[in-house]
């Protein structure tokens, strides 16, 4: 196959020169409601191409190479006195596969166990191009599966308004958890 960016030969969809010469993780935080934040690793200019790949056949390779490179290594580089759960954001099935999913599980680490199908919308309108406004009208109305009283990291693959995020937080401490932070692999505003 070729690499999706430089169209050389490559094994990968995403060749090891463009990753280490495009996709190093940047580090960078937003602050969403008081004291709870949001970080993300890549601009979204770099990203915002590849990420439609989620609705495309390859999708899981792109993500799961993103995640190994910036996921990943958060995960090993993540020190807390306590096990962690990691939900990814309505982790539903397109094209045989979850991009939530996906990241969630590079996370594993010593301390962060990834969890699926906790986090669940009950209303899968499309948010992609639509105004705060709009998404204040139309939740997610998530319902959450898993067991209370857990500290978890919410994961999505992008940030835009942060609409979803908290209200996937405001779900879990209906639910007695405690949400630490919440990780996407871009931030819209970055
Ligand atoms: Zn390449």
């Amino acid at each position: 196959m070729r690499c999706i960016i430089c169209e050389k030969i490559s094994l990968k969809i995403i060749c090891r020169k463009c990753q280490r010469d495009y996709f190093v993780p940047v580090f960078n935080k937003r602050e969403l409601s008081k004291d709870f934040f949001v970080h993300s690793f890549y601009e979204y200019d770099l990203l915002k191409e590849l990420l439609n790949a989620k609705y495309q056949f390859y999708g899981d390779r792109i993500y799961n190479i993103l995640g190994k490179l910036a996921f990943k290594k958060f995960g090993e580089e993540f020190e807390f006195p306590l096990i962690v759960d990691a939900i990814g954001v309505d982790d539903h099935v397109r094209h045989d596969f979850s991009h939530t999913a996906i990241l969630t599980k590079h996370l594993k680490s010593h301390n962060i166990v990834p969890k699926y199908n906790l986090l669940k919308a009950q209303n899968i309108i499309k948010y992609a191009g639509k105004s705060l406004e709009f998404r204040k009208n139309n939740p997610r109305n998530f319902k959450y599966f898993g067991k209370k009283k857990k500290m978890v990291i919410l994961v999505d693959d992008i940030v835009t308004t942060g609409s979803t995020l908290l209200e996937a937080k405001r779900c879990l401490e209906q639910n007695e958890c405690e949400v630490l932070f919440a990780l996407t692999l871009s931030d819209a505003r970055f």
